[in-house]
């Protein structure tokens, strides 16, 4: 027998299909598609064989929340996400850009499958001329972006997002209505950026329920622990009492203690102490700019806010046990929140996901349990398809370590890649192989509807 592109030849396989437990397999790709499981000590031929005797075999990571507004250099951000065995992204989060149609012309031979959400912010304020951010849009600019999300949809974007903490003028009116144009179509999704940082969290996680119910649309509500500093526990418990009421409401978390904004983003506005009990601007550190890598104060933040709104700053503002009670929740979803403004990033972009598999080890997960949450649930509420892995199947495939699969990215060195990642296998093209990134992408631009 012969004739295969690639084999990987006997790994232990996780093909997260229902309650299939891992088993000692080889598999047989063709085509850029799955076209054979073989026994492990498979003597079939191919072009490219991998030796995965000790390793785990399991579908490429589906990262739900990546930023890759900058266009001149988007691929740093899919080049880091590969690096950790992401072979599926979803951008234009938190209200962001870029907008639909510019992504559309600029993306279309991405390194791995990258679809886009619309971003009330960038893609639907901005594009009907609503630059402040503080007031609200008007009925008739409602209406504007409102069809101009229609339109985003029908040419392929996955959902809606919204920035609510970045574009504090947005009201109810506007986000229902948006709302309601996401939830017109089949598997329609909003992904928010909560409006409150502070002790409103809860009230700002209940908004977003609110807007799930009085819409019937899925709400997934991005990067918890970053927005709910001293309260995750209590907004886990209100999503977790909406859901159990029907309530179509998930959250994800990046496993960090520090989160990170642009300078100028209303994030930074004045009132921040208080917001976060005290804790001021020795606690924000400049991770791009004049200042990069400097602890700041009162002027060189307000410096930076002035003279670099683009630059990014890192906020060590949250509790490591928090965070991490938080990606262990069951209900919680591993995604990056990765992004590079040109200058500086967050260690996130390279070490979100093997990370994030160490809190959940040390929490006492099965790596059948920890592999969901980077797998099918987050494929599964965004609707892509991706996260598993079956005869016919598109091949996107990690390959990696158990024991040697560890984050190196850190706050210095934010770009540094995890250790024991030995292959990825996007679309049945070998995309990195023990450390190598491919010379050319092997990923599709993800439209609507999915495509299985
Ligand atoms: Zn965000």
């Amino acid at each position: 027998m012969s004739g295969f592109d690639i084999l990987i030849n006997g790994g232990t396989f996780f093909g997260m299909n229902g309650g299939n437990e891992p088993n000692l397999a080889s598999v047989a790709i063709k085509d850029g598609r799955i076209s054979a499981f073989l026994p492990p000590d498979t003597d079939a031929e191919a072009d490219f064989v991998y030796d995965a005797s000790g390793l785990f075999v399991t579908p490429g990571f589906v990262d739900i929340h990546i930023h890759d507004e900058y266009f001149e250099d988007a691929d740093t951000v899919q080049h880091c996400l590969i690096k950790q065995g992401i072979t599926t992204a979803v951008a234009g989060n938190c209200g962001s850009g870029p907008a639909f149609d510019k992504a559309l012309a600029s993306r279309t031979n991405p390194w791995l499958h990258l679809s886009y959400l619309v971003g009330n912010c960038a893609g639907l304020r901005e594009a009907v001329g609503h630059t402040d951010r503080y007031t609200p849009a008007t009925a008739e600019e409602i209406e504007k972006m409102s069809a101009i999300l229609r339109r985003y949809l029908d040419e392929g974007a996955m959902g809606l997002s919204l920035g609510l903490e970045y574009a504090p003028g947005a009201s109810c009116d506007e986000i229902n209505a948006l709302a309601a144009v996401a939830a017109e179509r089949e598997n329609g999704i909003v992904t928010v950026h909560i409006r409150y940082d502070d002790d409103r969290c809860m009230s700002a996680v209940k908004e977003v329920i609110n807007l799930s119910t009085r819409n019937d649309v899925r709400v997934q509500i991005s990067h918890l622990g970053s927005m709910t500093m001293g309260h995750t526990r209590e907004c886990e418990e209100i999503i977790k009492e909406a859901a159990s009421a029907g309530a179509d409401v998930s959250f994800d978390c990046y496993p960090y203690d520090a989160f990170c904004a642009k300078a100028g983003s209303a994030v930074y506005d004045d009132g921040f102490v208080r917001r976060w009990k005290g804790k001021g601007p020795e606690y924000l550190e400049a991770a791009s700019g004049k200042y990069k890598g400097q602890r700041l104060t009162f002027e060189t933040l307000a410096e930076m806010r002035e003279k670099e709104p683009l630059e990014l700053i890192v906020a060590h503002v949250m509790d490591q046990e928090e965070i991490e009670n938080c990606v262990a929740n069951p209900r919680c979803i591993i995604a990056s929140d990765a992004l590079f403004t040109g200058t500086g990033a967050h260690p996130r972009i390279a070490g979100t996901f093997p990370r994030a598999f160490g809190i959940l080890r040390k929490r006492g997960y099965s790596w059948k349990d920890a592999l969901r949450k980077a797998t099918t649930m987050p494929a599964d509420t965004m609707n892509l398809p991706a996260g598993r892995l079956f005869k016919g199947a598109v091949a996107d495939i990690a390959v990696f370590s158990p024991k040697e699969f560890v984050d190196n990215a850190t706050f210095q060195a934010p770009f540094l890649p995890p250790d024991g990642l030995g292959l990825v296998v996007i679309n049945g093209k070998v995309a990195l192989c023990d450390g190598e990134l491919s010379r050319v992408p092997h990923g599709d631009l993800y439209k609507r509807p999915r495509k299985i």
